[in-house]
């Protein structure tokens, strides 16, 4: 286990797409916005 880094995992593991903000849990749509395009950041890491 040497190589990979997941320490960018440490933080909340849920992100609304539409204000990015970020989310401890998966809502249905987000809290702030109202938005339904909450995604899991580890999809839509670079
Ligand atoms: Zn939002």
């Amino acid at each position: 286990m040497s190589g990979l880094t997941d320490s960018e995992d440490d933080g909340l593991p849920y992100v609304c797409l539409a204000c990015e903000t970020a989310l401890e849990v998966q809502h249905h749509n987000c809290p702030v916005c109202g938005s339904f395009d909450i995604r899991c950041s580890k999809w839509i890491r670079e």
